[in-house]
């Protein structure tokens, strides 16, 4: 179970597991997100977030200060990922950085304020509303249970982990979306009936948050 609660603070450390967290899911699933990408897409979700989060690991500056490290992260994505995924999880991450400063210590407040940042980011970078059948639509229910839950007097242990659950239940939910934004969109009625695979990944994201902020 975890231990972090709301009067702690997240290390660096933490966040940089979360980056290896996720890049290991995503690698895990590298095929099964190229085949959902195969199914409403052109087939390279799963290479593209492979490559990208290669990218990422191979240049992250370990030593931060945690705002550096992300629009790092932000940054190598954008220019490593040829698809609409790199752009969206770039911005995501670069907009983690002001809320997350340069303190060693990270409270659960400023992550969740970080994390609502990153989602307003890739909002605005996407333009795509709940419902489009998008990365959004796991996203946005995770920062919304995540920001909940801290409400509710939870741990950001507890928190991340109805993070990751909101984020699961939001992708399931992709599936009789039909697809407004992407390359899904050419589909139309026909993308209905098949996953989104970057709510897929999205999930993938807030499941590393919690496994990242639980064990360590
Ligand atoms: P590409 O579509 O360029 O091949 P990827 O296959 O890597 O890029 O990523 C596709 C995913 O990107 C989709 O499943 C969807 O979740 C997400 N996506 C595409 N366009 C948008 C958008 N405008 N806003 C948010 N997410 C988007
Ligand atoms: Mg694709």
């Amino acid at each position: 179970m975890g231990h972090v609660n709301s009067n702690d603070t997240i290390s660096l450390a933490q966040l940089v597991e979360w980056l290896h967290q996720f890049s290991t899911l995503v690698n895990q699933n590298k095929g099964y997100l190229t085949n959902l990408d195969s199914a409403i897409g052109d087939a390279d979700h799963g290479s593209n977030m492979s490559r990208g989060m290669t990218a990422v690991l191979d240049q992250l500056p370990t030593d931060g200060p945690a705002d550096a490290m992300f629009k790092k992260v932000g940054m190598t994505l954008v220019s490593s990922v040829g698809g609409a995924s790199g752009p969206l999880y770039g911005t995501f991450f670069m907009k983690l950085a002001p809320a997350l400063g340069s303190n060693d210590d990270i409270t659960a407040t400023s992550l969740a304020t970080a994390l609502r940042a990153g989602l307003d980011g890739v909002v605005s970078r996407g333009k795509a509303e709940p419902g489009d059948k998008t990365m959004v639509d796991a996203m946005a229910p995770a920062v919304e249970a995540i920001d909940k839950s801290l409400a509710d007097g939870e741990s950001m242990a507890e928190a991340a982990r109805a993070g990751a659950e909101a984020a699961r239940g939001g992708r399931e939910a992709t599936t009789e979306m039909v697809a407004r934004k992407g390359r899904a969109s050419y589909l139309g009625e026909r993308s209905k009936g098949h996953q989104d695979p970057g709510a897929t990944s999205t999930a993938y994201l807030f499941e590393a948050l919690a496994a990242s902020l639980d064990g360590v």
